[in-house]
């Protein structure tokens, strides 16, 4: 399939031919042996890229799905769940452990800021809150949360550190073996989908749960929960030829091959691509005058959110870019029509970016803007390489 169009909204990302190839690969029955090994195999890749010491569960859902079943499965009706929110996907929790019964408090950043570690220490000191859930990156601000100071924090809460990969894993270290912090303090649930920085189409949910997250939820006993109770898909995770419901065989195909893809081009040569990326398209933007809703140091390596000067329309520059190959997403809440985003996640190149930044150039131009495109893509080329050296020596 030639591809195609470059699109860089905050997921889907671009599929690469090798995951088409998988997808569209004769769909064996659930049981057939050949696609058991297949599918263990993929459960055996995400456990890797997670480095859990528990469980792992692939079902059928984006990644909303994923959000709901890592709550769910932790937090009982009535109990408290503290969503530390950096945009609008962190927000979604709040809606969602209410509509399980769950007593939830919010602690919300301003868009495109980082949440102070010490407000959220002070929240949990008034005592009794089951989990945290903070989203690793949020798509809407193109803020990274500090897992650093976070994880800790929480931790010595005595709660349960949960945290939303969706627009990170796969592009940003997710990595629950990963001690934070003196007292080592562990990541316990992670949740993603297919379609952001693993490369895959969307279609499947992915919940990691350490030994912790798995104790918790056998201390609930019975749940509000059928098809996301993790309890009836552990048979099926710990043996994938049982059967519970029917597994989406295709996308396990394309998830196996996707994260095939990303191991062999190896977690920490990815996430330093990700890294380089994020940093040389922001500076190359810059260039042409649009700047991050984040700053450097907050900024996420695989989404940005970018203001547009003075004078550029929203729907005509999306339309006029969207023409010329360029796929990018409007903005949201407050930002609509102020920003565009623009994903720099998954199998994406050095070579796609410096042509989109190119055709970014070609745009602003028709537009009315000044034209800066060989100083904006040299830029981007030099940041991008310079970076990829930098990251490589730490
Ligand atoms: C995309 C996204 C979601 C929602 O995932 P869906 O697959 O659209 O349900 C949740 N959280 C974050 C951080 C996201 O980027």
């Amino acid at each position: 399939m030639p591809n195609k169009e470059m699109l860089f909204i905050p997921g889907p990302t671009p599929v690469i031919d090798e995951i088409y190839d998988a997808l569209s690969s004769e769909t064996w029955a659930h049981t057939d042996p050949r696609f058991v090994r297949i599918f263990s195999e993929a459960i055996q890749k995400t456990k890797d890229l997670f480095q859990t010491d528990g469980e792992v569960f692939i079902i059928a859902g984006s990644g909303t799905l994923a959000m709901e079943m890592a709550i769910v499965n932790v937090v009982a009706p009535g109990e408290k769940l503290l969503v530390v929110s950096q945009g609008y996907f962190g927000d979604r929790f709040i809606d969602l452990g209410r509509a399980f019964g769950m007593e939830v408090e919010a602690l919300q950043a301003e868009w495109g800021k980082q949440i102070d570690p010490e407000q959220v220490r002070q929240k949990l000191a008034e005592g009794g809150f089951k989990a945290v859930t903070v989203t690793h990156v949020d798509t809407s601000t193109g803020v990274a949360a500090d897992l650093e100071a976070l994880v800790p924090v929480v931790k010595e809460a005595g709660a349960l550190f949960i945290l939303d990969g969706v627009c990170a894993a796969a592009g940003v270290e997710e990595n629950m073996c990963k001690g934070y912090g003196n007292g080592g303090a562990k990541i316990d649930i992670v949740l993603t989908g297919s379609q952001k920085a693993i490369g895959v189409p969307p279609g499947l949910g992915i919940v990691a749960f350490n030994r912790s997250a798995l104790a918790a939820r056998e201390e609930l006993g019975q749940i509000s929960a059928y098809y996301t109770d993790i309890k009836n898909w552990l048979p099926i995770m710990n043996n994938p030829g049982k059967y519970y419901a029917t597994p989406p065989v295709n996308m396990i195909y394309a998830l196996n091959k996707g994260l095939e893809i990303v191991m062999a081009e190896g977690l920490e040569a990815r996430y330093r691509r990700h890294r380089a990326l994020g940093r040389a398209v922001r500076e190359a933007l810059g260039v042409y005058g649009m700047k991050a809703l984040a700053t450097e140091e907050v900024a996420a390596p695989t989404l940005s959110c970018i203001l547009y000067p003075q004078g550029v329309d929203d729907a005509a520059f999306r339309k006029s870019l969207a023409d010329k190959g360029v796929v990018v997403a409007g903005a949201l809440a407050s930002l609509a029509g102020k920003a565009f985003r623009i994903g720099h996640m998954g199998n994406v190149t050095e070579e796609m970016f410096g042509k989109a930044i190119r055709l970014i150039g070609d745009t602003l131009v028709e537009l009315g803007q000044p034209d800066a495109r060989d100083f904006a893509v040299r830029t981007f080329h030099e940041v991008y390489q310079s970076q990829l050296k930098e990251c490589s020596s730490v």
